[in-house]
């Protein structure tokens, strides 16, 4: 991990060595911590965070799902974000916001303070560079998406990505780039952490909510996007075997970003090789991100004065 300066921990920025919490803390003993996953990208002039407000919204929802008490206001989680990037000097980078149930009392029913932190430090190539260019091997592993009655699928929730580790080591084990997994009832899910996209004769197809998937924020700008371009989009349940009669396949995520899938399990997906529309979609995607897309540009948030990167944060009042 390449590391930051600084990080925002409970309302003020400590240096990133000091940001530590105690052993006994209830979100490190039962999982009890709500986060996000945010990139930021260098434009022309300036760094960017895309789509913030999703993502803040998303942590929201995340927050009631899990019956966290937040201590914090969108207006703050959001400064927070943006200060974080400016603060560390940051052009592209990963950000990691994250709320957790903290120390007091181990009680698994315990009402305990809500601490909050952000994050941010350069991260590249999620599955690697490899993967970018000739394309993710998948394979679909035993573990499922969770039953909507143990926990909601839609909400990141810190616990739920231990179901996520067993399934992409089980991936990886095997000499896979990444897992696929499905849902209790047997349709298409999504991967350990980003959601997956089937192209067959031009349509673009993607599990929709009720295989338990996560709402990922790729996910929608892409139907956005595809749309956009004129592409037929659909919210749809599938078997395994809608994917290995697909076109393409690709997976989708902030961190991942957009990558192809040219083989799931010994079958390879098309003709093996990353597909035209995926190709598109990738570029088009990182065109959005950096800036270069105008008529997207509402999805950007700027972290400098214009000229001024990376030398002087907008100025953002935290605590309101
Ligand atoms: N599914 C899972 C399980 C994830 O962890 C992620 C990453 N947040 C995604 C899908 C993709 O979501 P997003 O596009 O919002 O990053």
């Amino acid at each position: 991990m390449q590391e930051g300066d600084w990080i925002w921990f409970d309302g003020k920025f400590v240096p990133w060595k000091e940001a530590e919490i105690h052993v006994l803390t209830h979100g490190l003993n039962y999982g009890t911590s709500i986060f996000e996953g945010i990139r930021a990208y260098e434009t022309e002039d300036n760094s960017a965070v895309f789509r913030l407000d999703e993502h803040v919204d998303r942590f929201f929802e995340s927050a009631v799902v899990a019956q966290l008490d937040l201590d914090v206001t969108r207006r703050e989680v959001k400064d927070a974000i943006v200060e974080t990037v400016a603060k560390n000097g940051l052009g592209d980078c990963y950000i990691r916001p994250i709320a957790w149930m903290s120390y007091g009392n181990l009680g698994v029913h315990a009402e305990v303070p809500v601490s909050f932190a952000v994050a941010a430090y350069p991260w590249g190539a999620y599955l690697g560079e490899r993967v970018i260019s000739e394309g993710a091997k998948a394979k679909i592993v035993s573990y499922i998406r969770p039953h909507p009655d143990s926990y909601p699928s839609g909400a990141k929730i810190g616990g739920s990505y231990f179901l996520s580790r067993l399934a992409s080591n089980e991936a990886r084990d095997e000499g896979y780039d990444e897992a696929i997994m499905l849902n209790h009832q047997g349709w298409v899910g999504e991967g350990s952490g980003e959601n997956i996209f089937a192209v067959k004769d031009e349509v673009l197809y993607t599990p929709p909510f009720e295989a338990n998937i996560l709402p990922g924020i790729t996910r929608k700008s892409l139907l956005q996007v595809g749309e956009d371009k004129g592409y037929e989009t659909e919210e749809k349940l599938f078997k395994p075997k809608f994917l290995f009669d697909a076109d393409e396949v690709f997976f989708c995520g902030t961190a991942v970003e957009v990558v192809g899938v040219v083989q799931i399990d010994d079958r390879e997906v098309g003709d093996g090789t990353v597909g035209p529309i995926t190709t598109e979609m990738r570029e088009t995607y990182m065109d959005i991100v950096r800036g270069r897309r105008e008529e997207y540009a509402s999805w950007l948030t700027p972290v400098y004065e214009t000229g001024d990167f990376p030398k002087r944060a907008v100025g953002v009042e935290v605590g309101e």
